[in-house]
């Protein structure tokens, strides 16, 4: 069975694989230049899943990207401005150990929660360019010519352009190479707190407006301000993955069991994990190695973690962004669109590498043993 995809006002005829924020802002960026693409995404729907936490969008990055698409103004009118606090806290006592609270005005990494980012690109976009509940399974040639997209329900395409910004585990990528993200060690089992001012004001109190880290004997407590009161908190520790998780298939994990691995932690840092609401994921951190390139193939490019997912230092959702604006700039500004994609690529790769080696061990210094003594060396990204 076809699937049915919008009449394409140019060639290329785009498709994106990924409605996350590099798919989306790609798609906002060439809906401002007139263009159109048609954009699939696993997920059922806008807010069918539980987004992740907040985000802060840097000036030299995100904030680039907003700007390129058009953006910016809208996003400066519903970031949360005065949730740009850190603070380190000592594991075993949570005194501070070291803060930084900008005075107002001056932030300059304003955050966003994820969900609030997607509707703020999707207004940007025409109704229907994006097709809910379209998992993408495989790139393959389509009858008529050029690329088709192997859906659950049928044939979409042909695409003279497939961008695949489907995360890191994405199908797009395994068209152009083989190599598959790696396990870090580290999985981070994330808890939601919410109403945090009226039901956990000390909670509220010890993570301030903003991020605050503990960190100590590879493992940390690390907890961010979301929008609408409340807190997402992550433990971080060491563990072995199921093979099963090894692919992408998420596993469940017992708060006693993360409860355990922080024994002679702070009270009120074990309280952020005992009083959430909820464990709401388990997120085993993945990279692709640094040095990954491949070959170039006709009319196929990934953008963000389907790229280049990173050990996370505040950085993949700016380059997700960036990447996707490049590549909509460099396409609606090429002469011949086959050399902007290409140029793009070989540019994204060279970024992406040298970032990627940043985060690996600003990582390692974080989840290292003594991971404690060089955070307060640490300017959390
Ligand atoms: C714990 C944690 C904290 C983080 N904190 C930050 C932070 O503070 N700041 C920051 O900049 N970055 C952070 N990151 C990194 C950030 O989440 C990613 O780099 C970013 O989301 C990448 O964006 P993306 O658009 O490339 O991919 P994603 O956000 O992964 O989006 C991919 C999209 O593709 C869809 N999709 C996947 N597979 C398919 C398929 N087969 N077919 C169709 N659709 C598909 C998904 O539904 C999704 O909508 C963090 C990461 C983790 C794990």
């Amino acid at each position: 069975m076809n699937t049915p995809v919008p009449t394409f006002t140019q060639r290329p005829r785009i498709a994106i694989v990924g409605g996350g924020p590099g798919g989306l802002t790609l798609a906002a960026l060439l809906e401002r230049h007139g263009w159109t693409s048609a954009v699939f995404d696993a997920d059922t729907a806008a807010d069918a899943r539980d987004q992740g936490g907040t985000l802060d969008l840097h000036p030299n990055e995100g904030q680039v990207a907003l700007a390129k698409a058009g953006l910016l103004d809208a996003f400066m009118a519903v970031a949360r401005h005065d949730d740009q606090e850190e603070r380190l806290l000592d594991p075993a006592t949570a005194a501070v150990l070291r803060e930084e609270i900008p005075e107002p005005g001056t932030g300059q990494r304003p955050e966003i929660d994820r969900l609030v980012l997607r509707r703020l690109l999707l207004d940007a976009i025409a109704p229907g360019t994006v097709r809910w509940g379209a998992r993408v399974r495989e790139v393959v040639d389509h009858p008529a010519g050029g690329h088709g997209l192997r859906l659950d329900d049928g044939l979409a395409g042909p695409f003279d352009l497939v961008v695949g910004a489907d995360g890191a585990w994405s199908r797009v990528r395994r068209a152009l190479t083989p190599v598959m993200p790696i396990y870090t060690g580290v999985t981070f089992v994330e808890f939601w707190l919410s109403e945090v001012d009226q039901r956990h004001p000390a909670l509220a109190r010890l993570v301030g407006h903003g991020t605050m880290f503990a960190l100590g004997d590879g493992k940390g407590v690390i907890a961010q301000r979301n929008g609408g009161g409340t807190i997402r908190a992550y433990a971080a520790f060491h563990r072995e993955l199921s093979a099963d998780e090894r692919t992408g298939i998420p596993a469940t994990i017992d708060r006693a069991e993360v409860l355990a691995r922080f024994e002679g932690w702070a009270v009120p840092l074990r309280a952020l994990i005992a009083e959430a609401d909820r464990l709401a994921a388990v997120r085993p951190i993945m990279a692709l190695p640094p040095s990954l390139d491949w070959a170039a193939r006709a009319g196929l490019t990934v953008i963000g973690d389907a790229a280049h997912v990173m050990p996370p230092l505040g950085t993949g959702v700016n380059l997700a962004m960036l990447d996707a604006a490049e590549l909509g700039e460099a396409l609606v500004a090429a002469d011949e669109w086959e050399a902007g994609v290409a140029a793009f690529e070989s540019a994204m790769l060279a970024r992406a590498r040298r970032v990627s080696l940043e985060c690996q061990q600003g990582f390692s210094d974080m989840f290292g043993v003594g991971g404690a003594q060089r955070a307060q060396d640490l300017a959390p990204r």
